[in-house]
């Protein structure tokens, strides 16, 4: 499905694998995020420093980069889910649309809305498929009516590829699915409020190549259509997944991003040595 768009790899020298479609032109205008010299600390640790980073809508940006590395402490910075970290302080600057996220005006609840966040281990709620689907719209106030409600669970399944699977068992448990249908379900979860930007934090990393090869389709898909303004950032520890489903590519050391580029040409040619080597094996 995605062939047409795909680049051999062969082409940038890195035989038997496959890239994503290039970055479509940015628009005019801020990124969707934009962090400049972000610092963080957990009490003495030093887990972020000076990170500047920018983040396209309508595409998929990869944090590859040891465990470690902060990450997942970058990644919870722009959704604002360090707030209340015990001993957490950050400096620096996180513009989303151009806006300062961390102003006064900003209510973090607000913000924390406007993004999806998907987990390591998928962790549906112990309800059926639909309470599963249909609760962020509920409690947000989206849904209108029971039909809207059905109609919002129902397009949210479909993005995931789940509806022709489970719409004749929406009243299933979630829980009972199998790891990677419970992974889609996390996903059909965090869409179902429309969010603006999909966090994953290593959403593959306990699952199988099977369920693994879904959930990489699925977010190629997720931005396929060039009129999607949905960002992504993909945290993975798989290069052959990055290469696979990101347009960008950013690679973090040591609380440092080191390197960010189109993914191809941070593969075809690293700029740094720690990402080539990174890149390479040298070091996991
Ligand atoms: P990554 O996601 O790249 O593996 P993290 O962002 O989870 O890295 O962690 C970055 C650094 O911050 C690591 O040294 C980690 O041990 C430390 N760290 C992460 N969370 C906490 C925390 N809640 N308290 C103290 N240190 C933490
Ligand atoms: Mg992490």
């Amino acid at each position: 499905m995605f062939d047409d768009d795909a680049t051999p790899i062969a082409a940038l020298n890195h035989a038997g694998m496959t890239f994503a479609r290039a970055s479509r032109p940015h628009p005019d205008g801020p990124p969707k995020l934009r962090a400049e010299t972000v610092n963080f600390w957990y009490g003495e640790k030093h887990a972020l420093i000076d990170v500047d980073l920018e983040i396209q809508a309508g595409e998929t940006t990869a944090f590859i980069g040891p465990s470690g590395c902060g990450k997942s402490t970058f990644l919870k910075c722009l959704n604002r889910m360090q707030d209340n970290v015990r001993g957490g302080r950050m400096t620096g600057t996180i513009l989303m649309d151009g806006d300062d996220i961390y102003s006064e005006a900003v209510d973090p609840p607000v913000h924390r809305r406007r993004f999806g966040w998907v987990a390591q281990k998928p962790n549906p709620f112990p309800w059926s498929v639909h309470e599963n689907v249909a609760y962020g719209p509920r409690i947000h106030g989206l849904s209108q009516s029971a039909a809207d409600e059905a109609e919002r669970v129902e397009r949210s399944l479909r993005r995931t590829g789940l509806w022709e699977e489970l719409k004749d068992r929406l009243d299933a448990p979630g829980t009972e699915l199998s790891g990677g249908q419970q992974q889609r379900l996390c996903i059909a979860r965090a869409l179902s409020v429309e969010p603006e930007v999909l966090l994953m934090d290593e959403p593959c990393g306990s699952l199988d190549p099977i369920s693994t090869e879904t959930i990489e389709a699925l977010i190629q898909e997720l931005t396929a259509d060039p009129a999607s303004t949905l960002a992504i950032v993909l945290i993975t520890h798989n290069m052959e997944q990055a290469a696979r489903v990101a347009q960008q590519t950013a690679f973090f050391k040591l609380g440092r991003m080191l390197e960010k580029g189109p993914t191809a040409a941070l593969f075809a040619a690293p700029q740094t040595d720690d990402c080539a080597d990174y890149l390479a094996g040298k070091f996991g």
